[in-house]
């Protein structure tokens, strides 16, 4: 049996996975910084729903079968008032892959401060238990397989060795003409997910796979705007 309410629910509900909302619920509950946000219904009034908002907005579209939101275009950012994000609201639900799916509503969010996006993923091996991965996003992740992983729990000379692993590490002390980016919010992210007292190992029975995709890294800090966690089968039976 899960000891945390978040998990319960989704396993109570026969799902396999934490979705968007609750997966960022779920960080908060570990420190971890998630944009604000709302959840608003299609066809609902708006501007009092963003009043304790400051835009500009993120729209996401909510729903179990939609895995990749940008993909079937779920995702608009930079929408500057409540009109916009109801005219972005009304394009998804045009939208083919939007229209068939099973919708849970909107996700109105703040846009995080401008910076390096960063990927923290979590998995469980059989035989070790949890493992935390760091990449640099986009390509580095995706093609250039630029990451760096270590067993739970780590301690922070781990996340500091991990970041230096990274061959694209010099994108965080700036890179043509950016600024650098808070290599402490990232160690400080890593250990709130890693470490002994982490996310992981917390809920190491219950979490099978873990995805921060990404985590938005500038001078001042660290916001997860994505995140998915994948529940193990075994938590469910007990
Ligand atoms: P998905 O991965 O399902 O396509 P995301 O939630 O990761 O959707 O959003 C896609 C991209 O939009 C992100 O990689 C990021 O660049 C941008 N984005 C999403 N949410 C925010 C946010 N709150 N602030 C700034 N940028 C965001
Ligand atoms: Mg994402």
């Amino acid at each position: 049996m899960t000891n945390n309410a978040l998990i319960g629910e989704a396993r109570s509900a026969g799902r396999g996975s934490l979705d968007e909302l609750n997966g960022k619920r779920l960080l908060t509950q570990f420190g971890v910084a998630v944009p604000k946000s709302v959840v608003v219904q299609a066809g609902e009034s708006l501007t009092p729903k963003l009043a304790g908002l400051e835009g500009p907005y993120v729209v996401k579209v909510m729903s179990q079968d939609i895995l990749h939101k940008s993909d079937v275009g779920g995702v608009r950012v930079r929408m500057k008032d409540a009109a916009e994000v109801e005219a972005a609201i009304s394009d998804m639900l045009a939208r083919p892959e939007i229209a068939k799916a099973r919708l849970d509503g909107f996700l109105v969010e703040e846009m995080a401060p401008a910076g390096q996006e960063l990927v923290i993923g979590a998995l469980r091996d059989p035989q070790f238990g949890p493992l935390v991965m760091v990449g640099l996003g986009g390509i580095f992740v995706e093609v250039l397989k630029d990451v760096a992983f270590r067993i739970c729990p780590i301690e922070r000379i781990d996340a500091v060795e991990m970041l230096d692993e990274l061959k694209g590490k010099a994108l965080l002390d700036g890179a043509r003409g950016q600024a650098g980016v808070s290599r402490e919010a990232i160690i400080e992210t890593l250990l709130k997910i890693g470490s002994e007292q982490g996310l992981l190992m917390s809920l190491s029975e219950d979490i099978a796979e873990a995805d921060i995709n990404p985590l938005i890294v500038s001078q001042h800090g660290a916001v997860a705007v994505d995140a998915r966690f994948i529940l193990t089968a075994q938590g469910a039976q007990a």
